[in-house]
């Protein structure tokens, strides 16, 4: 069976998707296969991936429940990347799902069927706490969440890390927090290692020791459709996410 993860923040334009694609590349570039699960209804995931036809067979097929997952997935032009795409109708879970029986199993009981198939699965969530992340949260076994390193980085933090402790005590017994990484960090700027130590000295041992440098190159990539270590494999940004992905592992 494989692992889960879920690349989860409420707050928008954190990372997520960055850190979501480019550390489910680096494993399957040192072997691993890998799916990628756009839950996102901007679709970022599935268009960085350089992915952007009309899909038919999507995430939001599996939210509506007339599809088995093994039939949305799609191969990448990655070797050994794979992904469940996303399309902007899946914003119409936000009126459809509320209504539905055991709305928070859905994505869950539809990978069940695939996980087998894959050493990770990697769930890219939209900016919110809604229905769509948690259930991504029900599905997974660990999340990551990125935190930007500017200055309102906590805020929200709390409420993240309570709505985690809530569906492990509930929902998703299995549910942890891999751990929080830190993004877009920028040397220059003396808010960048203030916000970092801060972070740290409220989660020691959750902050991942990578941390994701500001890189024009990470913002360029989705442009072209390609991850990081595709489109400049030697730039600061793919070397962290190297590392990221080389952490992650070590933390299981
Ligand atoms: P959303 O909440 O909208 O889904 P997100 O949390 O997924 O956003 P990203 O899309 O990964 O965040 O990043 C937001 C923007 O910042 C994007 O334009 C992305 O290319 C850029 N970006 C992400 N990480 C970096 C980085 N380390 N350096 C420079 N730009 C970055
Ligand atoms: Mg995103």
């Amino acid at each position: 069976m494989g692992k889960t993860y879920v690349v989860a923040n409420q707050k928008g334009g954190v990372g997520k998707t960055t850190t979501c694609v480019n550390t489910a590349v680096c494993l399957a570039e040192a072997g691993a296969t890998v799916l990628v699960v756009d839950i996102d209804p901007q679709c970022n995931a599935t268009h960085g991936l350089g992915l952007l036809e009309d899909y038919t067979a999507t995430s939001y097929s599996l939210f509506c429940g007339d599809i088995t997952a093994s039939s949305t997935i799609i191969q990448t032009n990655i070797q050994n990347l794979y992904l469940i795409p996303s399309t902007p109708d899946l914003a119409g879970t936000a009126v459809e799902l509320p209504g539905r029986d055991r709305r928070e199993f859905i994505l869950d009981q539809a990978l069940r069927s695939v996980s087998a198939n894959f050493d990770y699965i990697f769930i890219d969530c939209p900016p919110s706490l809604g229905l769509l992340t948690l259930n991504a949260l029900v599905a997974a076994d660990k999340v990551i969440v990125p935190v930007q390193c500017e200055y309102y980085a906590l805020e929200g933090l709390g409420q993240l890390m309570q709505t985690v402790e809530t569906i492990r005590s509930g929902l998703n017994p299995r549910l942890q927090v891999a751990g929080l990484l830190m993004t877009m960090y920028d040397p220059r700027t003396r808010l960048s290692p203030q916000v970092v130590e801060e972070v740290r000295s409220h989660f020691p041992e959750l902050t991942y020791r990578t941390v994701i440098p500001r890189n024009v190159r990470l913002s360029e990539a989705p442009s072209f459709g390609m991850p990081i270590s595709h489109y400049d494999p030697t730039c600061a940004g793919s070397d962290a996410y190297f590392d990221l992905a080389t952490e992650v592992v070590e933390r299981e």
